[in-house]
């Protein structure tokens, strides 16, 4: 049957959602096809609404869209993947901020790009499933990296462009990647990186996830991993990472506590 006029349909994952008037919400949505977007859900705050279930934080909807003077109207939504796992927990939930945050703040509105869309709805399965929510936290970043146009480079000098070799490098978010130890002294802003985290780092920029997680990495490696990914993304977004300090504050809990 085709769709009247103004009307088009997509997937999209709910990102962020915000109360408008009585029963209303906006949606901001990544969709397939048409990226970033905002929609409003109407009377999607009343008992009885038909969309409500479809349309939660995280979840995957098949969606219909009507073009509005100002924002779209979201008229039909049907679930694809609720990721159910993703509201279980604090932490789970927080993780799924995180990988919602960064592709919210490395795109712009109407910028289409399918690529991030899978991403997304991959990341989001994962966490699903995984049994290490850090190391899965440190793919999707480097993954989201890649999509984005920033990856970091960790098989040659960013400076002399020599091959690395099999030694301790130096690394630099500002320089796009690893220095070796020629270069590395010769540059500020720049810290030291372990031969064992890089070759991390290198299997997880070249694997596919269901590889990564045969991979078994101790505590210290990872977070050594996180804070080298999270400098390098506050680097190219210039703002704190909200949801990462927030999953930094629950584990000191759970240390503490
Ligand atoms: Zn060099």
């Amino acid at each position: 049957m085709p769709l009247p006029d103004h009307t088009y349909r997509t997937e999209a994952v709910v990102l962020r959602r915000q109360d408008l008037g009585e029963a209303d919400r906006i949606l901001t949505l990544y969709t397939r096809g048409y990226g970033k977007l905002k929609a409003v859900a109407k009377g999607v705050r009343k008992p009885a609404s038909r969309k409500a279930g479809h349309l939660e934080l995280f979840m995957q909807a098949d969606l219909l869209l009507a073009q509005g003077r100002t924002l779209d109207v979201i008229t039909q939504a049907q679930t694809i993947e609720p990721f159910l796992s993703l509201r279980d927990d604090l932490e789970h939930a927080t993780y799924a901020a995180h990988f919602v945050e960064l592709l919210d703040a490395f795109t712009e509105e109407a910028d289409e790009n399918d690529a991030l869309y899978y991403l997304l709805t991959n990341g989001l399965s994962w966490l699903c499933r995984t049994s290490d929510l850090q190391r899965t936290a440190r793919y999707y970043e480097l993954r989201l990296l890649d999509v984005v146009g920033y990856r970091p480079q960790f098989f040659e000098c960013v400076i002399c462009g020599g091959k690395i070799q099999p030694h301790d490098q130096f690394y630099s978010p500002q320089g796009g990647g690893v220095i070796c130890p020629v270069c590395g002294p010769n540059h500020s802003r720049t810290r030291p990186l372990a031969l064992g985290l890089l070759k991390v780092l290198r299997y997880l920029q070249t694997h596919p996830f269901e590889t990564v997680e045969q991979l078994n990495l101790s505590s210290a490696v990872c977070l050594e991993a996180e804070r080298l990914l999270h400098n390098t993304l506050t680097y190219h977004l210039e703002r704190r990472l909200r949801s990462a300090a927030f999953l930094q504050r629950l584990r000191y809990e759970a240390r503490s506590g």
